[in-house]
């Protein structure tokens, strides 16, 4: 798509928020009213002096409050959830998408001790052919090889793991659920589709998607950090997602799944972290069925300077002081600001999208281009 109907892409996303502009006031409202509820939760039970186990209560109430999924419209029959916890003497995936491999690595796995997940080779052979794990890249702020550069992403989530949901509240004032629903939003997503959420995590979007592609559909959440998987099973499970499977794997190959397999990719907050990008874009192309969709929802660079400003600000004293706070890890929220200020900006990563063979690609700014939703088709 050219600068031209990108502009007017813009535009349109601009009226499609105006007219929904009262509606997201009042969304935006009722978010920091819940963040706020959290916080005085936090704040009270800190005081009381049993910080660690009351966040995971306050984490509890958030989610209570979170209204994207009515699970009396979920499917019924076996709950599906559960096909990558089971037992490693059975192999369950009867779930048509997932290639040979993962049949293999399942039966592998029968002589090795119980594991939450089937273990797919792409986690433990991260990299693509062309790397060997000794290039230089960046983490955050810092060079590091591309090997050290995933297993330093890896501690980060498996350390914010727990307390992921409520520092994501916290830090966005409740606005990432604004965000997300935009995303889905642009999703298209309808009734029986395959859905893939790649560094899903704890499971925003495939909550939602579970219920929208309803009893005939599938949704894969799918990441590269057991730590994350798991809340984000448990959360589904809990929720009675019964049409959710749970996949171990790395964005940049995504070796457990088939070509042409799903009608639509969304990768919401993941795609920094991934160390080559370009790999993950033209996995995410080799997946998607002709026809399909892929959305990338990502933080960007602000369009309205004196934001940026401010944002700058609190990003880097903000962030990591409610990291050690809460998370009790203020590095790993360093990292967090620093990986915003890393990633390609809006236009790089639609030429990144059109290079790996989207068509049609185009970009909505969110709160000032802070965040982006990109979107492309696969022709
Ligand atoms: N999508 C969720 C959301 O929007 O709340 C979680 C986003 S979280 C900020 C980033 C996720 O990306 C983490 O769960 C992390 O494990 C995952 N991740 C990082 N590198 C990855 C990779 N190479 N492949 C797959 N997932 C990855």
């Amino acid at each position: 798509m050219t600068d031209n109907s990108n502009n007017n892409v813009d535009t349109n996303a601009e009226i499609n928020a105006t007219s929904h502009g009262h509606l997201q006031d009042k969304l935006v409202k009722d978010s920091i009213a819940n963040n706020q509820n959290i916080t005085d939760q936090v704040k009270a039970r800190q005081s009381s002096g049993s910080s660690a186990s009351l966040n995971a209560n306050a984490a509890v109430d958030s989610s209570n409050n979170n209204n994207f999924t009515q699970v009396q419209d979920l499917p019924t029959g076996t709950p599906q959830g559960q096909q990558t916890t089971m037992p490693n003497t059975i192999n369950n995936n009867t779930n048509p998408t997932l290639n040979d491999r993962a049949s293999t690595t399942s039966a592998q796995a029968q002589t090795t001790k119980q594991t939450l997940f089937n273990q797919r080779d792409d986690i433990n052979n991260p990299h693509t052919p062309d790397t060997d794990g000794n290039e230089q890249t960046h983490f955050g702020y810092k060079t590091v090889n591309k090997a050290e550069k995933q297993a330093r992403v890896a501690d980060v989530f498996t350390s914010v793991a727990k307390k992921y949901d409520i520092m994501n509240d916290l830090m966005s004032f409740g606005i990432h659920r604004l965000w997300k629903r935009y995303a889905i939003s642009l999703s298209g997503v309808r009734s029986g589709q395959h859905v893939l959420d790649i560094a899903g995590g704890t499971g925003d979007l495939a909550k939602v998607f579970s219920r929208e592609v309803g009893r005939n559909g599938h949704v894969v959440l799918s990441d590269i950090n057991a730590a994350m998987l798991e809340v984000g099973r448990e959360r589904l499970i809990n929720a009675g997602c019964n049409n959710v499977d749970f996949v171990l794997a790395n964005a940049e190959t995504l070796a457990p799944f088939d070509d042409e397999s799903f009608d639509l990719v969304t990768i919401s907050f993941g795609l920094r972290n991934v160390t080559d990008k370009d790999a993950a874009l033209k996995a995410m192309y080799r997946v998607l069925k002709p026809g399909g969709r892929l959305l990338i929802l990502e933080f960007s660079k602000p369009v309205f300077e004196p934001l940026s400003k401010a944002y700058d600000l609190y990003s880097f004293t903000a962030l990591p002081i409610m990291g050690k706070l809460v998370a009790n890890d203020s590095e790993s929220y360093q990292y967090l600001a620093e990986s915003i200020r890393m990633h390609p900006n809006q236009q790089t990563l639609k030429q990144m999208m059109q290079q790996a063979g989207f068509e049609n690609c185009d970009y909505h700014n969110l709160t000032a281009g802070i965040v982006a939703v990109h979107r492309g088709f696969k022709a």
